[in-house]
Parts: C-alpha cells; structure tokens; sequence
C-alpha cells in the first residue's frame, strides 16, 4: 500500500461500483458505461508491473481476469474482449475489460482512441449493471 495510490487509498474505482471480490483482485463496473459492461478488475494488494507478482498470485489474477472475461462475453454477447493493462495514470496492477459489441461505433479502434461523452450510470440503472454481473461472478467461485 502506498499513500500516493488511488486503489490503495480506496478513492478508485469508486465504492458504490463495486461488483464483487475474488479473491486475490476486486471486480468495479466502470464509471463511464458508454461501452456496456466496461469491468475494471485491480489487484488487491499495491504491484505495478506483473513481473513484480509471485508465479502464483499471478496465476490467480489471470484466472480471475479471464472469469470476468467470460462472464462479460457471456451476458453482454460480446464479439470481442478487449483486455487493457496499462497503469500509466495509475500505476497499481488494474485490468480494464470491455466488451465490444455488434454494434460497437469502432470496432477496430481501442476505446481510448474513440470520442465519446462519458455514460455515467445512477440509481437504479447502476444497480441492475452491477447486479447482472455480480450473480455469475459468484456463483462461478
Ligand atoms: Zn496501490
């Protein structure tokens, strides 16, 4: 744990996101949904590169990041899964897992690179995102 770390600190991703716990990361609904189902999955103790995790802990984090993966393709009946591990912003090991659909406005480009205005869900709404992906995710455990 550091002091400077966002994950860490607890103030990212933000707690009324959270999805569930899987053991060695913790799974957030991204804040921005305009490309739905956007899943960040962080590792759960403070490690910038996966060069720095033990064999094992890094088995457990690619096992639980291909869970979600799975899930993510299954309820969103994705055409791809783009997996995205970069920590440039926020260098704590963090996966973001996006779903690209049929109907993706760019499928050939990574989500970064497509303008857009940022899809923040609330009540309700947020509520059934998480949820949809919440029960699969642990019953799969
Ligand atoms: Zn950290």
């Amino acid at each position: 744990m550091t002091d400077a770390c966002g994950a860490c600190q607890g103030t990212w991703p933000r707690e009324d996101h959270f999805i569930t716990d899987l053991g060695s990361s913790k799974v957030y609904l991204h804040d921005d949904q305009f490309f739905p189902g956007w899943t960040v999955v962080v590792f759960q103790r403070h490690a910038t590169e996966l060069f720095q995790l033990a064999p094992t802990e890094r088995f457990q984090l690619i096992e639980e990041v291909s869970r979600v993966a799975k899930t993510l393709a299954e309820i969103y009946q994705a055409k791809k899964i783009n997996y995205e591990l970069l920590g440039n912003q926020l260098p704590h090991i963090h996966w973001h897992l996006i779903p690209r659909l049929a109907n993706d406005p760019a499928p050939l480009e990574p989500v970064w690179r497509v303008p857009h205005s940022p899809l923040l869900l609330t009540g309700a709404t947020l509520h059934e995102a998480i949820t949809r992906l919440a029960c699969p995710l642990r019953m799969a455990r």
